[in-house]
């Protein structure tokens, strides 16, 4: 293990380019899981007694009422990006590149939509949330390109949620004051999205000219195109590059899959490092 955490160290000091892909597995190394069960319990009964397990196990929930979506949802962004501090271990990965490489030139691709990149104070310009965040509201009909701030009616609606059916009143479901239809969360539909996905795949093109680092984090399965199969296209057609996939696999666990392992196509400029990212981010920084 400590040989393969050496190779990276020497191949971030060898890059020009370092590209990171954060997952939902840094933000669980960080202390913020979807897996907890006691968790679950606790905070959500009335779904843990109908026989839900985790927040993992809600991303793909749909048997509900728009009400109860809307409770469970404002409570577990509350939990996610209010309640959650900002967490020490993205300040390690931001000790690491913004300070022990500084020279070196970064981007952050990620699709954790917790928001920690930008509460630790990593650059803007610097992070591309592929999958957006929980911050905004939009239309469900293309009928403007105007968003709201979700935080006052998230507050709103945890403080008027009904905990026997875990659902907010009728009267407190968002819609669009110009057409009248529902509002969603926004994800990627916010104003500066297109911005920021230009300004990533530009930063690709540039990093071209260099040697290139690819760092993936805690990605497993759960939407493997945004970061994990690019990274392997990436690493498969570029001559200057080296690929570390870090990700604990969970053996046990239906709801988390990793595969730490890599494809042979990659192998020969590819490294995996099955351990925790906590773990593995400190000993960088300690031997930077
Ligand atoms: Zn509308």
């Amino acid at each position: 293990m400590q040989q393969l955490i050496v190779s990276l160290v020497d191949a971030m000091k060898q890059a020009d380019y370092i590209l990171i892909g954060a997952g939902a597995g840094l933000s669980a190394a960080a202390g913020l899981s979807f897996a907890d069960e006691t968790l679950f319990r606790q905070r959500y009964p009335y779904w843990a007694s109908r026989g839900r397990r985790s927040e993992y196990h809600m991303f793909s929930f749909r048997d509900w009422t728009t009400e109860q979506q809307w409770a469970y949802m404002a409570d577990h962004i509350q939990r996610v990006r209010f309640e959650t501090p900002p967490l020490p271990l993205y300040q390690t990965l931001k000790t690491i590149l913004e300070e022990k490489l500084s020279e070196k030139d970064y981007m952050i691709l990620t699709s954790n939509v917790d928001r920690q990149f930008d509460r630790n104070g990593f650059p803007p310009e610097k992070v591309f949330e592929y999958q957006g965040n929980y911050d905004f509201l939009c239309c469900t009909q293309p009928c403007c390109n105007q968003v709201w701030p979700f935080q006052p009616v998230m507050e709103q609606m945890i403080a008027a949620t009904n905990l026997e059916t875990a659902a907010i009143p009728s009267s407190l479901l968002p819609h669009c004051p110009y057409c009248g239809a529902p509002l969603r969360l926004a994800f990627r539909d916010y104003p500066s999205y297109q911005t920021e996905k230009a300004a990533y795949q530009q930063w690709l093109e540039t990093s071209k000219q260099g040697r290139l680092c690819i760092i993936e984090i805690g990605v497993g399965f759960n939407s493997p195109g945004v970061i994990r199969v690019p990274f392997e296209r990436i690493t498969q057609e570029r001559d200057h590059v080296t690929f570390f996939r870090i990700t604990v696999d969970y053996p046990d666990s239906e709801e988390e899959i990793a595969y730490p392992e890599i494809p042979k196509p990659i192998a020969d400029k590819s490294y995996s490092i099955n351990a925790d990212a906590g773990y593995v981010l400190r000993e960088v920084l300690n031997l930077l």
